[in-house]
């Protein structure tokens, strides 16, 4: 069965920085993530925030520490 929100599964792929280490990665998120979450980095383990909003009829990603110490 198709439907139309196969286009906004192909999002679901991010390509983010981790303001630690520097390491870029790719990061997935469900299609239904939205708003602040909490997620180790791959490479250090530190804690990222990671905020997701809804940029028109596409998500966007920004990852900032989230240990309070920027
Ligand atoms: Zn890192």
């Amino acid at each position: 069965m198709r439907t139309k929100e196969a286009g906004a599964a192909m999002d679901s792929e991010f390509h983010v920085q981790c303001p630690y280490c520097g390491e870029e990665l790719d990061i997935y998120l469900e299609p239904d993530v939205q708003g602040t979450l909490i997620q180790d980095c791959e490479v250090c383990c530190n804690p990222w925030k990671v905020e997701v909003w809804w940029d028109g009829d596409e998500r966007s990603v920004a990852v900032s520490r989230g240990d309070g110490s920027e």
